[in-house]
């Protein structure tokens, strides 16, 4: 990017809530069910029907406000925002306007230089999904209406984001506090997370914002940051051609790796707001906001913080165990059978991650208890068994899931901790190796490594580490001395 230029982002984030139920009807919001049978007369827009709000949809909207920091309003209305399109059977869609029901809060982000920058919140409001309309089935455009009245809340940024990192970091924290608060499963490739990124560029120094343009059409964080970082460079491009930016909507192309603008006929928008005739505003007393920041959880920063004080965790371990809210359950859980909080840390982020990873399962999927880990935890810690046998338990565990104990029992796998007869192995094993014995003393130190081999071999991995090296350190000792 040319450093004489500053990038201007703002964020606008929708996210489809995890009621059961539509915003202003009965119909269920299930994912999945045969098209157009998630439907009644209020969703479909017939006339004469009154819409009756969802209470859970308040109560979820104020949750991510109070989480975000943003001022709850007492009062907030409902308005008509008009447009025409196939998948909007009333011709207008009820979302909030002039006054929404949270405003002026920020979510903190952390840069990579480790400096903390607050992006404000100019907005949160709730408003309904349209329909969906379905285009890849030959030459007609099929309408699927179950989506239709699925709440949503949008999520408003300033423009306060300065590059396509600090706008991932953004988003990034935002599905963490959205899943943290179990308000939105934060899919942003099934859509049930949406981002449309508002972007403009000026010179530095400049106080005045630049002609933004609007990006739109990004099914993951990467092509947010991907449009992004193609958006930036074409504005300056004009700039620096003595050219105007053009205040328009573009559609990112994902497999083309380009912006195109949309047909302008397309965004010509008059909505013509007005205050929705047939709700009555919302209110949310002093008393009900405070019962809903009663079931506040702790948030991903403070569970952060408590990991790194109450368990000794360093940053970096914290961050990942606090990724989300069910992996984080998952660590304290371990912490019920073992206070080993570093070892339990280990296993998580190495072996537990690696599995979920490579099987692309989440955390609640994963087929070891929390228990069961803490407890192969503390076989090692009290010399029960090796670090490398807790490795073959660990995958045994894997498939069954049984009790660590119980598979060290069945498979006789318990740590020889007995000096007496690894001493007999390693002679066994020095008198087989001659050769290697000569070779080490005449200063080939890489042999170590063979005879810890054959001595683990020996034993089928069950020596005592430690103890075979003292008894192998001392033996060469007496060979050496004996010369
Ligand atoms: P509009 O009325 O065009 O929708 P808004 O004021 O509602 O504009 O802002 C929409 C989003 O665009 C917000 O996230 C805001 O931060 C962002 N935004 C507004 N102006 C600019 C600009 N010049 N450059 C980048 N982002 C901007
Ligand atoms: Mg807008
Ligand atoms: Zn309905």
């Amino acid at each position: 990017m040319n450093d004489k230029y500053e990038a201007v982002i703002g964020l606008e984030v929708h996210a489809q809530l995890l009621t059961e139920t539509k915003i202003f009807c009965g119909c269920s919001t299930k994912f999945g069910n045969a098209p157009n049978t998630n439907v009644c007369p209020v969703c479909l827009g017939h006339p004469g029907v009154l819409p009756v709000l969802n209470k859970k949809v308040v109560e979820f909207s104020v949750l991510m406000g109070l989480a975000t920091n943003c001022k709850i309003n007492e009062k907030s209305i409902f308005a008509r925002k008009h447009y025409f399109y196939p998948d909007l059977p009333k011709n207008f869609q009820i979302s909030q306007y002039e006054e929404p029901i949270c405003e002026n809060g920020f979510i903190p982000i952390e840069l990579k230089d480790g400096s903390k920058k607050n992006i404000r919140i100019k907005r949160i409001h709730m408003e309904e999904d349209a329909g969906k309309s379905i285009h890849d089935q030959g030459d007609n455009t099929l309408i699927d209406l179950n989506r239709t009245g699925t709440p949503l809340i949008e999520i408003v940024s300033e423009p306060d984001i300065n590059s396509p990192e600090e706008a991932y970091l953004y988003l990034t924290k935002l599905k963490q506090i959205l899943t943290y608060l179990n308000i939105c499963d934060g899919n942003m490739e099934e859509g049930s997370l949406r981002c449309d990124a508002n972007v403009s560029v000026r010179l530095k120094g400049e106080t005045k914002l630049g002609t933004k343009t609007e990006v739109k059409n990004m099914n993951s964080f990467r092509n947010v940051e991907k449009a992004l970082e193609y958006e930036i460079e074409r504005q300056i491009d004009l700039l620096e051609d003595g050219k105007e930016v053009i205040q328009q909507t573009l559609l990112w192309d994902a497999d083309a790796n380009i912006a195109y603008p949309m047909r302008t006929k397309e965004e010509a928008h008059d909505y013509r707001y007005f205050p929705e005739p047939d709700l009555m505003p919302v209110v949310v007393t002093e008393e009900w906001k405070n019962e809903i920041l009663s079931k506040m959880p702790e948030l991903p920063d403070a569970k952060k913080e408590r990991f790194i004080n109450q368990y000794n965790l360093p940053k970096y371990d914290a961050e990942i165990l606090t990724s989300s809210r069910e992996l984080a359950d998952y660590y304290e859980k371990i912490l019920s059978v073992t206070k080993d909080y570093k070892a339990a840390s280990n296993w998580v982020m190495t072996e537990v991650l690696k599995v979920i990873n490579e099987e692309k399962i989440s955390i609640n999927e994963f087929p070891i208890s929390a228990e069961n880990l803490g407890k192969l935890i503390e076989l090692i810690n009290k010399n029960i068994i090796s670090g490398k046998i807790a490795k073959e338990i660990f995958s045994e565990m894997l498939k069954s899931n049984k009790d660590p104990e119980e598979i060290v029992k069945e498979k006789n796998l318990i740590q020889i901790t007995d000096t007496t007869e690894i001493e007999s192995i390693v002679d066994k094993v020095l008198m087989q190796n001659q050769k290697q014995v000569e070779e080490y003393l005449s200063g080939k130190e890489k042999v170590w490594g063979f005879f810890i081999g054959q001595i683990m071999r020996e034993t089928k991995g069950k020596a005592n580490p430690q103890i075979v090296n003292d008894i192998l350190k001392n033996k060469f000792e007496m060979i050496k001395d004996s010369k």
